[in-house]
Parts: C-alpha cells; sequence; structure tokens
C-alpha cells in the first residue's frame, strides 16, 4: 500500500451538479483549497454527475464559473465522474472475483419490511448474501461487508471507530436503476487519483467507512480524511438545494470567502470583505490558524 505521507499533498473537492454552489459548498472548497496550498499542494476538482435524475442542467458550468469567480483556479483536468464507468466496471469485477460483491434481488419496500434502523439508514440483513432466492433477479450489487471494526482518525474530527457489520451491512455499489453508487466511484476515484487526502463536510464523515472499506478490497491507497463543520441555517438543516440554500452571488467573492473564512474560526479584517477575491485568498494563505477551526455544525451568516 502506498503510504501517502510521503506523498506530495493533494486533494479534491467533489461537489455533485444538483445545483449551483452554496455557502456550504464555498466553505468545503475553501477549506480543503487552503489546506492544499498551504502545504504547497494541489487542489483539483471532480464532478460528481452519477445521479442524473438528480443533476440540474447547466449545473456543472455553473459550479465552475463560480470557483473562478472567488479565486479558486483547481489543478489539472476536471475530472466527470460520468467518464469513469469502464473504471467502475473493473472495481465490480474484481469484487466479483474475489467474492466481495454479490447480486441483490431485494426491493426497497422488502428491505425497508425487515432491515434494522442503523444510524445512517437501514442495515441490510443480508437475505442474497448466500445467493439470490429463486425466481429472483439481480437489481443491485452489494459489497460484502467487514465484520472487523475499523478506526480511522480524522484530522481535525479526531479518532473515529465503527462497526461496519452493524452499522452499514452490505451496503449498494451499483444501484437497482444501473447508475454507480456513490462510495463506489468516490472510493475508486479518491484511491485510483492518489488523492492524499479528502477534506469534505462532516455531513460526510459516516461515508468514509464504507468507503476505506473498498478500497482495502479494492487494494487501492485509502487517503487521509478530514471533515470540516457544516452549515446549517435557522432550522438547524444543512445547508443544501433542498433546505433552499441561495446561490452563491458571484458579484460578492470577496464577500462570501471572508464570511466562509470566519465560519472556519478565522479572524479576517473586515476591509478585506471590500477587496477582491485574490486579497482574501492571499490574506487565507498567509495567516490561516487550522487550529481555530470549530468541529461542530453550526449557522451559516444570514
Ligand atoms: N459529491 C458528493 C457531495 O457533494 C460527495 C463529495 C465528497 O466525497 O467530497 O456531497
Amino acid at each position: 500500500m502506498t503510504d501517502s505521507t510521503t506523498l506530495r499533498y493533494r486533494t479534491r473537492f467533489a461537489p455533485s451538479p444538483t445545483g449551483p454552489l452554496h455557502f456550504g459548498s464555498l466553505v468545503a472548497a475553501l477549506g480543503s483549497y487552503v489546506r492544499a496550498r498551504r502545504q504547497g499542494g494541489e487542489w483539483h476538482l471532480r464532478i460528481d454527475d452519477l445521479d442524473p435524475p438528480r443533476e440540474q442542467p447547466g449545473a456543472a458550468d455553473a459550479i465552475q464559473q463560480s470557483l473562478q469567480a472567488h479565486g479558486l483556479h483547481w489543478d489539472g483536468p476536471v475530472v466527470f465522474q460520468s467518464t469513469r464507468s469502464a473504471a467502475y466496471e473493473a472495481a465490480l469485477a474484481q469484487l466479483r472475483a474475489a467474492d466481495r460483491a454479490y447480486p441483490c434481488g431485494c426491493t426497497r419496500r422488502e428491505i425497508m419490511a425487515v432491515a434494522r434502523r442503523g444510524p445512517n439508514g437501514p442495515v441490510y440483513p443480508g437475505t442474497c448474501s448466500d445467493g439470490l432466492p429463486p425466481g429472483r433477479e439481480a437489481r443491485a450489487w452489494r459489497l460484502r461487508c467487514d465484520h472487523a471494526p475499523l478506526h480511522f482518525d480524522d484530522a481535525l474530527q479526531g479518532p473515529q471507530s465503527c462497526d461496519p457489520a452493524a452499522t452499514i451491512g452490505d451496503f449498494i455499489i451499483r444501484r437497482a436503476d444501473g447508475y454507480w453508487a456513490y462510495h463506489l466511484a468516490c472510493a475508486v476515484d479518491d484511491g485510483e487519483y492518489g488523492f492524499t487526502e479528502v477534506v469534505r463536510g462532516a455531513d460526510l464523515l459516516w461515508c468514509t467507512p464504507p468507503q476505506i472499506l473498498l478500497q482495502r478490497a479494492l487494494g487501492l491507497p485509502t487517503p487521509r480524511y478530514l471533515h470540516l463543520p457544516v452549515a446549517v441555517n435557522a432550522e438547524g438543516q444543512k445547508l443544501s438545494k433542498q433546505s433552499h440554500a441561495p446561490p452563491l452571488d458571484n458579484n460578492r467573492a470577496a464577500h462570501n470567502l471572508v464570511q466562509a473564512a470566519r465560519f472556519l474560526g478565522q479572524q479576517p479584517p473586515a476591509d478585506l470583505a471590500r477587496t477582491g477575491p485574490g486579497a482574501v485568498l492571499t490574506w487565507a494563505l498567509e495567516t490561516w490558524d487550522e487550529a481555530l477551526i470549530p468541529r461542530q455544525q453550526h449557522q451559516a451568516p444570514a
């Protein structure tokens, strides 16, 4: 396995094109960008366009324009997950050959009727793990989960442990509608592109154990992880398209960056908001103090 500590720092920002960027996405983008650039590392952009029914036409372009308007320039070409099917197919074939993946014929309704409720949704009881019941056709593909406890040390949230069999169960890696599941695509891409660290919002902390399990099963390197605090609205909901988070106003880029820096515990001088994004980023790269970043979710500025 590759020892990520000896490699040049390399991370990514990986939005799903379900809508334009909002303040919550800017926090993740800025947090990962500053962490990479302060170490002289690379910051890449991956568009997680794996779920066409949830995507919004033009969102991938709007996201790129918004990042550029905020001075958040990425390294190398943008990676679109929709172009990566061959890699995901190969991963599934490898998992099947090792008997780590199996087809599942259960419908959602059947699973809901028998599954235990885990902290992040139903825990599949393994109905199809010894073979499809007679007369059943494969709908989805699942990973045979490990029974050993899994530990990792998050660079901000601290030591984490998880009992995958109890809390996650055999999870879906290819969906019944034929689309690739986020865990599979993310684990393959984070491993194959050699990211040394994944920096993202703490709403995705629970996704790390399944993604580590997949990387181990595929013999891919596992990056380090840092999960940033999540921005919530006055009702305590995560900012998202579903919670009607307003899109970022690209004409107020410096102001937005100052707010995102404050959200991450930094203390930018007030007049920076009246400059341009370049000046805010220069200030951030010079003065950023990671020890000030809070762990917990909190409210975005109104
Ligand atoms: N594309 C997913 C999201 O926007 C995951 C991103 C990630 O793994 O960083 O929530």
